[in-house]
């Protein structure tokens, strides 16, 4: 999703980075100025605000063929994981534990510290306007609390996968949605792997083919990404002025501290007891995978490096680190994990959505289930975000305030993403019985 930055191409973040100071300080001056006028209300209603909206709608129209294509070929890929056994097992037992504690994580602080409250409700009707979210809706609340636990949960096998689909982002839509979606394509994936011949194979090439178009329409929408973040910035800032920008700086000091815990606290416990290394050694044999990951905002490109980091500077043997390495690159990702739960939350705050109990596992469920399948690419967390917001009645079209910061944040989750994967390597590979280097 990022452009090549040659001199004179500036690289997509820094355009984006631009937008949001562009969008941040006109939007202090013309609060400070002009924040009562009508015409600058007219103007955010009718001009400025659709304007912003035109990127987040292309990103939008692709996630449900996104998330289609994205999950049945991560399903089919765990399948083969299967076939390696206990290694596969291991891998896997691994990754669901540890990502979950990262969600868990991420949750506790989200809810304890409350980034995203602090507005009044006038500020709040104003903000919702300025997003054109057809209104945070509360006929969509209650119609989701109404449903019992069972029906929720039996909402989640689709009848009608199309119809679901087709219902997805729509407020009013009372069947499973966009995790029915989910479930139907995580089916699809399986009987993939369990039915393999010509025909199937086929059809895996053409779920690569649709993934591969997917994220070009994504890259697209992301061009016009500067412009959006600086009219979306804008239009909230102008509108609520500084109020708006304490509360971001509170939601990216709680990811970041989020993600501080995790690789520290997380990471350095299951080298110490578990895997029986020294932390701090471990970190500084694999700074070079480190900066790798903050610099390139992405686990896939970072992979070649994590290879050799694994194999050179670790003594992973060499089949157990390509396969965890290589499977952990798009299905470990436990800083996005986290970062997408608390995302969640932080919007539902900051929206004034109560979420029930229900809800809240929902979020846990499917933070814990898009850190398997979220692209290692830069900014690959961003239409999955959209996906979870939809699911639990929260207005997608809310990642527009967190675009200006996500950057920042992408590049910390990345490094807390390959990290884990390294840390899920000698996991394996200890218990598989291998000595390391690295003893404590
Ligand atoms: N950039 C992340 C990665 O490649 C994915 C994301 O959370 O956006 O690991």
């Amino acid at each position: 999703m990022d452009s090549a930055s040659p001199r004179a191409k500036r690289p997509l973040h820094i355009k984006i980075f631009i937008g949001l100071a562009i969008g941040l300080f006109a939007g202090l001056i013309v609060n400070f100025f002009w924040g009562e006028s009508a015409t600058l209300d007219w103007l955010i209603r009718n001009l400025i605000a659709p304007v912003g909206q035109l990127f987040l709608r292309i990103i939008f129209m692709a996630v449900i063929p996104l998330i289609f294509s994205a999950l049945a070929l991560g399903v089919a890929e765990l399948g083969d994981i299967r076939q390696l056994g206990r290694i596969g097992a291991r891998t896997l037992g691994y990754t669901v534990i540890v990502t979950l504690i990262s969600v868990l994580i991420g949750l506790f602080l989200v809810n304890w510290i409350q980034p995203g409250t602090g507005l009044s409700e006038a500020e709040r009707q104003m903000l919702t306007g300025s997003l054109t979210v057809s209104s945070v809706n509360k006929t969509v609340q209650s119609a989701a609390e109404a449903k019992s636990v069972v029906q929720t949960l039996l909402d989640l096998i689709p009848k009608n996968p199309l119809a679901d689909a087709v219902g997805a982002f729509d407020e009013n839509y009372r069947g499973g949605g966009i995790l029915a979606v989910m479930v139907f394509s995580l089916f699809v994936g399986l009987a993939l792997t369990l039915t393999r011949s010509e025909r199937t194979e086929t059809f895996e090439r053409f779920l690569q083919g649709l993934y591969d178009v997917v994220m070009m329409i994504i890259h697209m929408g992301m061009k016009l990404a500067p412009l959006g973040v600086a009219c979306l910035v804008f239009s909230v800032v102008a509108r609520l002025g500084l109020d708006v920008v304490v509360i971001l700086g509170k939601f990216v000091f709680v990811v970041m501290a989020g993600l501080l815990i995790h690789l520290l606290g997380v990471y350095s416990l299951i080298l110490k007891y578990r895997i029986k290394v020294s932390p701090w050694r471990f970190f500084g044999r694999i700074k070079e995978v480190i900066l790798t990951a903050f610099s390139t905002s992405s686990s896939n490109v970072t992979l070649p490096t994590a290879l050799r980091t694994a194999d050179q500077n670790l003594g992973i043997p060499r089949h157990i680190g390509n396969f965890v390495l290589t499977l952990g690159s798009t299905a470990n990702q436990n800083g996005t994990a986290l970062y997408e739960g608390v995302t969640v939350l932080f919007l539902a705050q900051f929206f004034g959505v109560e979420l029930t109990l229900v809800q809240q596992l929902t979020v846990i469920f499917a933070a814990v289930l898009a850190g398997i399948g979220t692209a290692g690419v830069p900014g690959g967390s961003l239409p999955v975000i959209v996906l979870i917001l939809q699911s639990v009645g929260v207005p997608g079209e809310g990642i527009g305030i967190i675009f200006g910061v996500d950057r920042i944040l992408d590049m910390s989750r990345t490094v807390i993403n390959v990290t884990g994967d390294l840390t899920a390597a000698m996991y394996v590979a200890r218990a598989e019985g291998y000595e390391l280097e690295l003893e404590s």
